[in-house]
């Protein structure tokens, strides 16, 4: 990312602002932040202006929810139940997985979404083996490679889980914290407390991520509703919706992400609006899961800020939120046998401005005061052609060759196929030193 002092000005041949592209802008960036966006004819007549013609710059894309350690075992469990696949393939691995293995397969996953035209991701990370040091392995991961990271770390209580996830309470928040304290002040990694969800944290658990969330100033995340089992056992356990059933609990509703929300009632998708809970929604993997399909529509009508995420690797099976926003649309049109309700303008808005809202940084917005984080898309790709709608072509049609570039914090991170920072080679030889020897 750009040093203070550094300055760069980009001048695509259309430049999306507010959901629309227009011509004939340039972004001034400085210090790894947007300082301005003006006309080309407004700039001073020696100001160093890079010139990208045939070029769209869009905001770069936000992964609002993943794991990334779920990229090395793709393929393992696929065409799975949801209990098969936990077990198949993240409980039967986990415990092979030390600090090495989680550093190569975050630096795998996050390479393939930089290549996809993500530059934040959201790593909802819960192998921590009674410390932190594969959390600090992660975050590693996303800097050398240039990205920006939130890493929401995970508090996990249920014993049915394999033991590497499992900390006290106190030992969660102690250690959160300490990670939080360790990076605080970066624009490059962000860390929030994650309580992992009402089946596998205590209320206990829960109530103390959403007061380190207050505390630390930060949002909190949770999955919520992702099966129908959830639903059911908080129904039948305490005879409340699951949103209510949060609630209940006493939290600090205005600082949750919920992740899924697939199995919800009316009355929680009217509290989550009223309280400012925000949603990340991820379309693949819960078809992938056979979960079901979270109610985009009434959630979009009760005022829920929504972003997108792919998940993990290996219940998707793709990492990139172009992929995201052309699935959600799609899948909603279909949901309710009408292809008006949720449009690619909408869904674009949440793979970037939606996203960075549920991870509460300021960026995913080409405008002034945001991350410069970008991506420059060919326009003379045949995936975005003929050219009607570039708006509508970046969702529906757009294959991940025509990103040609991505910029993160003003610093060009990836250029025509090759990560600039550490490359192919080195990324996957280092997947596949630690997912051969799994494979013999
Ligand atoms: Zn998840």
């Amino acid at each position: 990312m750009q040093t203070p002092e550094q300055q760069r000005i980009l001048a695509a041949e259309q430049t999306m602002v507010n959901g629309k592209f227009e011509p004939g802008l340039a972004v001034v960036m400085e210090g790894g932040k947007i300082t301005r966006v003006v006309p080309v004819a407004e700039l001073a007549p020696d100001a160093a202006v890079e010139r990208f013609a045939r070029r769209l710059l869009v905001p770069g894309t936000l992964n609002a929810h993943n794991h990334s350690f779920q990229s090395m075992l793709r393929g393992v469990a696929d065409d799975c139940d949801f209990f098969t696949w936990r077990d198949k393939a993240l409980y039967a691995y986990t415990p092979r997985m030390d600090e090495e293995a989680v550093y190569q397969g975050a630096r795998f996953a996050f390479a393939e979404m930089i290549r996809n035209g993500v530059t934040t991701v959201c790593d909802f990370f819960y192998i921590h083996r009674d410390g932190n040091a594969n959390d600090h392995a992660v975050i590693r991961a996303a800097q050398e490679l240039g990205m920006r990271i939130v890493l929401a770390r995970t508090m996990y209580d249920w014993e049915g889980a394999p033991k590497e996830y499992q900390e006290s309470i106190a030992d969660a928040v102690a250690r959160t914290r300490e990670l939080w304290q360790a990076y605080r002040g970066r624009d490059d990694v962000h860390v929030c407390p994650a309580p992992h969800s009402p089946h596998a944290a205590s209320p206990a658990m829960i109530q103390a991520g959403s007061e380190l969330a207050q505390e630390l100033d930060t949002r909190f995340h949770i999955h919520v509703a992702e099966g129908r089992y959830e639903r059911d056992t908080i129904r039948e356990k305490y005879g409340k919706t699951p949103m209510r059933w949060l609630e209940s609990l006493g939290l600090a509703m205005e600082r949750m992400t919920a992740i899924h929300c697939v199995w919800l009632e009316d009355d929680d998708i009217q509290l989550m609006g009223q309280r400012d809970t925000r949603l990340v929604y991820n379309p693949a993997s819960n078809m992938f899961l056979g979960d079901g399909v979270t109610r985009i529509v009434d959630m979009m009508n009760a005022g829920i800020k929504i972003g997108l995420g792919s998940d993990g690797g290996c219940s998707n099976n793709r990492v990139s939120v172009f992929d995201e926003m052309r699935m959600c649309a799609l899948l909603q049109k279909v949901t309710h046998l009408n292809s008006e309700v949720v449009p690619a303008e909408a869904v674009f808005a949440m793979g970037t401005a939606g996203s960075a809202d549920t991870l509460g940084i300021a960026a995913g917005r080409i405008e002034a005061g945001h991350y410069a984080d970008f991506a420059l898309l060919d326009m003379d790709d045949p995936s975005l052609q003929p050219p009607f709608s570039y708006e509508k072509n970046v969702v529906y049609a757009m294959t991940p060759h025509a990103i040609r570039e991505v910029i993160v914090g003003g610093e060009t991170v990836f250029h025509d196929g090759e990560l600039l920072r550490v490359g192919w080679d080195e990324v996957l030889g280092g997947l596949r030193g630690v997912t051969d020897g799994w494979m013999k």
